[in-house]
This record gives C-alpha cells, sequence and structure tokens, in this order.
C-alpha cells in the first residue's frame, strides 16, 4: 500500500527512472540479495517503505517473524545504502512506537520513555531499532538517513485478510459482505472505545516527498493528521458509508490494543505540510477502490 502510493507521488513528479522490487522477486531478509540488489542498482534516494505489518491480531501471534524479518529489512537496507553511498534514506516507521501510556498527542521526544503495548511490542522494538540505525549510521559515518513515523494507514492496495489487517480494511470488507449477504449483524473487536488516528496513504506518500526534498536532520518526524476518532465512531462512519443496515456486535474477547496513539504533527506543520485527505472523503475513496478491485483483494 506504501510502496506503491509512493510510487504514484514519484510518477506524479515526473520521476523516470524509479526503482522497485515486489517481495517475490526480492526477499529482502536476504542479506547476500540485498548486497547484489544495491550493487547493481545504485540507488541515489531510498524510501524504505517495505515491512512485515499487519492489524493487531496478527502482531500478537507472529511475534517472532515481526521481529525478526523487520529488522533482517532495515538492517540489510540500511547497511547497504551506506555501503554503496546513497545520497539521502527515508526509514518509515510507526505510531506503535511509542510507550503504551505516553501523554497525548505523542510527541517525537517520548520515544523509550515508558514500557510499549504488549500486543505489538515486537514490531515496535523492530522500528525502534530502525531509527537508531538511521541516527547510527548518520553520527558515525555522516549518512542523510532520516526516519518518519506515519499513523495508522489506510488506502489503495490494504490488506483485506480478516486475520491479518487492520480495522479499516476489515471493517470495510465485513460491511460489505454483510451488505450484499443480507446479514443481520457484523462483529467488531473490543469494546470500541479506543482511538485511533488515519491518514489516507496517499497523504502520506506527498508527506514522504515532502520530507526527502526537505528535512535533513536525526530527529525523526511524525506524520498524521493530528485528529482520532474512537473505533466505534469509525465503524459507524464504515457502516454509513456501505449502506449496512444492520447492527454492530462488539467481541470483547478481542483485544482493544492500545487505548489512543494521537500524533503530535506540530513539527510536520510548522515545516509546511499538512494532510489534505479528511477520513470521510479518504473511506468513501476506499470502499470504491475495494468495489473495483475486489476480486484481486479478496483471494
Ligand atoms: P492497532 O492500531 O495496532 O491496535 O491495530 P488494528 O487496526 O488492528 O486495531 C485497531 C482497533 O480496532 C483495536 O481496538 C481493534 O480491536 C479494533 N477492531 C475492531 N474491529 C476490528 C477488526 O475487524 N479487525 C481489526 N484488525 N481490528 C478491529
Amino acid at each position: 500500500m506504501v510502496g506503491s502510493a509512493i510510487v504514484r507521488k514519484l510518477q506524479d513528479e515526473g520521476y523516470t527512472t524509479i526503482i522497485t522490487r515486489t517481495s517475490s522477486e526480492l526477499d529482502l531478509r536476504n542479506q547476500a540479495a540485498v548486497t547484489d540488489f544495491f550493487d547493481q542498482e545504485n540507488p541515489d534516494y531510498v524510501f524504505l517503505a517495505a515491512a512485515k505489518v499487519g492489524g493487531i491480531l496478527a502482531n500478537n501471534t507472529y511475534r517472532a517473524e515481526f521481529l525478526y524479518d523487520n529488522l533482517m529489512i532495515e538492517s540489510n537496507i540500511i547497511h547497504s545504502a551506506y555501503k554503496t553511498g546513497v545520497k539521502k534514506l527515508l526509514f518509515l516507521g510507526s505510531s506503535c512506537i511509542y510507550p503504551k501510556l505516553a501523554p497525548q498527542p505523542l510527541k517525537e521526544e517520548y520515544l523509550l520513555s515508558g514500557y510499549l503495548e504488549s500486543t505489538n511490542e515486537p514490531y515496535a522494538i523492530a522500528k525502534i531499532t530502525g531509527i537508531k540505525l538511521c541516527d547510527a549510521y548518520r553520527s558515525q559515518y555522516g549518512c542523510n538517513f532520516i526516519s518518519a513515523m506515519p499513523t495508522n494507514l489506510y488506502g489503495p492496495n490494504d490488506n483485506y485478510n480478516l486475520q491479518g489487517s487492520h480495522v479499516l480494511p476489515a471493517l470495510i470488507r465485513k460491511f460489505h459482505e454483510a451488505k450484499v449477504n443480507d446479514e443481520p449483524t457484523v462483529e467488531v473487536w473490543g469494546t470500541g472505545s479506543p482511538m485511533r488516528e488515519f491518514l489516507h496513504a496517499d497523504d502520506l506518500a506527498d508527506a514522504c516527498f515532502f520530507l526527502m526534498e526537505n528535512y535533513n536532520d536525526e530527529l525523526f518526524v511524525n506524520i498524521g493528521t493530528g485528529e482520532d476518532v474512537t473505533i466505534r465512531e469509525a465503524a459507524e462512519l464504515i457502516k454509513d458509508i456501505v449502506g449496512f443496515e444492520g447492527e454492530l456486535r462488539w467481541n470483547t474477547e478481542k483485544p482493544d490494543g492500545t487505548p489512543r496513539k494521537l500524533m503530535d504533527v506540530s513539527r510536520l506543520h510548522e515545516m509546511g505540510w499538512k494532510h489534505r485527505t479528511e477520513l470521510r472523503q479518504g473511506l468513501e475513496m476506499t470502499y470504491q477502490d475495494f468495489l473495483a478491485n475486489e476480486v484481486l483483494y479478496i483471494e
């Protein structure tokens, strides 16, 4: 989702020498394969969007892979970028790097000030390590490696697998299928009280391009909207957009996860960047994209 959004943005900006690889073409966990790739392609600028990602259930179930895969991907790429003299690299992390009970909104300096949320601790540890790798190669070798922490994302090419996905694609699919099959209820996880901030993938790509052009400092930058909603509000919104007329059934056996993770985006705003897509509009676009690509998204 993020990689394809960045490619669309670069194409819109007129770039023609964009080098990409799918995960089946290049296994980024494989050090020798990544070394060969960098030696052959010699990229000038690297957007490190590749990661093993997923929703609350996937993070909590595949704890080993979320740690191992992400550590390998970022270590291999960041080290190869240093070795081959990449001019600039942007590493993408996640808002889950912040302590579970950090004050809200989350300022960049709250990193490592408390305990992490347990459902996604392995993923968060890997992403914190990525930030620290960029910082270490910057301070020791002078590499211009920067990091940005996006909030929860949604948009085209999202993961619609109900066991692996995040909340928005899961609910788009569940409400859509319930409407089509005329089912009376849709199961929604947790209590509905956690709050989440959501950013459209095209806005994220725009922010990444902005930072690649304008930001060269060590401290990572939060990317978000600075606004959040409860999961209950998000569910009601999607129900309305999809046109499902039945009831929500809250399954409190499923975890809530962290109570809130609202980004403080004042640094990005001060630099001159702000999101464009509001949640309702973004979800309407995403539902249309889901309808157009349902066969691809649901295998
Ligand atoms: P998180 O932001 O890392 O917690 O990841 P998610 O996007 O997976 O979950 C966000 C919140 O939405 C959690 O409180 C979930 O319990 C809740 N949620 C409600 N229904 C669903 C669902 O069908 N799938 C997912 N993934 N989360 C859901």
